[in-house]
């Protein structure tokens, strides 16, 4: 008898130690895209990969920094964000696609998986960094989603940085839309107002610019055991009408939740908005048990691939799995976990 309430206490003193290990300490993670598209060896210059790379371990830094001194997965996505947001190779904030009326029309969203709240916003045009909106809309308004001139005023009533159109201008991106709107037959708008006068020589007429989907977003889990999620993106090249991608659609581009994972997407948000891409993957893992990577993989590769659904997605669950899956040729993407290194990847071929 003794002998069974010894073995009885050892059993129990050990799962009490393994689960209070478990809320004591989580190991953060963090994942990142840049985007996923036509992205081949043969259409990357050598300086231009240095750069996508250089790019995206700033934004990794940015938000291991946060994570490694116990700050919160929220703030490493916003601080990874920022970042790229700021990079003229990706197409978020400041080298942002351009609309077909001439202007950067930009989306991002945010949510907090420790207690589902979130923020998005979408066309907004003088906003420096709209994923530091889309927090505020979460943290500061009773919304979940502004819009427009609407959200652009609210960003300057709480006080962040208001640029002109120009601030968001790059060639590249210009030189893409009048490639788009002479191929559709659309009428080319004047260059914006600001923007440096037109280079007199032909190369960037001649180079395709077939990284199409360049949104940013990130992943992250902090040692409390939080994941969060967060997008920014221009949208489309040419995009008319004020129209809007998955991006701050939330469970469609972006979705949080410490129940599940979060999770951020790129590619044609038509088709990412209509298969509830990010909250689909999430919920395979709650309600179906299944691993990260088969539940992306499912909707990626499985779902969205025949369609023609083209994009990928990056994941994170607070047990610490990371995924990425993408049926493009590539996906500039970046991860690392705590004690580990990081990893940071363009082509398919590569881990
Ligand atoms: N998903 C974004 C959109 O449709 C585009 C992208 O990922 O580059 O607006």
């Amino acid at each position: 008898m003794q002998r069974v309430l010894a073995l009885f206490l050892m059993m129990t003193t050990s799962v009490l130690a393994q689960s209070t290990a478990k809320t004591a300490h989580h190991k953060w993670a963090v994942v990142i895209h840049g985007g996923a598209g036509v992205i081949e060896r043969s259409s990357m210059t050598p300086e231009a990969e240095k750069e996508y790379r250089a790019g995206m371990a700033e934004a990794l830094h940015a938000a291991t920094s946060v994570l490694d001194r116990g700050g919160t997965s929220l703030d490493a996505v916003e601080a990874a964000i920022r970042i790229l947001e700021d990079d003229p190779n990706f197409n978020a904030g400041r080298g942002a696609v351009f609309a077909a009326d001439g202007t950067n029309q930009l989306d991002a969203a945010i949510m907090d998986g420790s207690n589902m709240k979130a923020g998005a916003v979408a066309d907004v045009t003088s906003t420096r960094h709209p994923i530091s909106l889309a927090r505020a809309v979460m943290e500061k308004s009773q919304h979940v989603m502004l819009a427009g001139a609407g959200a652009d005023a609210f960003a300057a009533s709480v006080g962040l940085e208001q640029v002109p159109p120009s601030f968001f201008f790059t060639e590249r991106r210009w030189q893409s839309l009048v490639r788009e709107l002479k191929q559709e037959h659309l009428p080319i708008p004047s260059r914006p107002a600001g923007a440096p006068p037109a280079p007199d020589h032909q190369a960037f007429f001649d180079t395709p610019d077939n990284h199409k989907y360049g949104t940013v977003g990130v992943v992250a889990l902090d040692r409390s055991g939080n994941v969060a999620a967060g997008t920014s993106t221009g949208g489309l090249t040419a995009k008319r009408w004020d129209r809007i991608g998955d991006s701050p659609i939330i469970g469609a581009g972006t979705y949080a939740s410490n129940q599940s994972c979060a999770v951020s997407g790129t590619g044609i948000g038509e088709y990412f908005i209509r298969y509830t891409v990010a909250r689909t993957i999430c919920a395979l893992v709650q309600y179906k048990g299944m691993s990260l990577q088969a539940a992306a993989d499912l909707v990626i590769q499985k779902q969205l691939a025949p369609i023609h659904g083209d994009g990928g997605v990056i994941a994170i669950a607070p047990d610490g799995q990371m995924a990425w899956s993408f049926n493009t040729p590539g996906m500039f993407r970046a991860r690392q976990a705590e004690g580990g290194s990081a990893e940071i990847g363009i082509y398919r071929d590569e881990p």
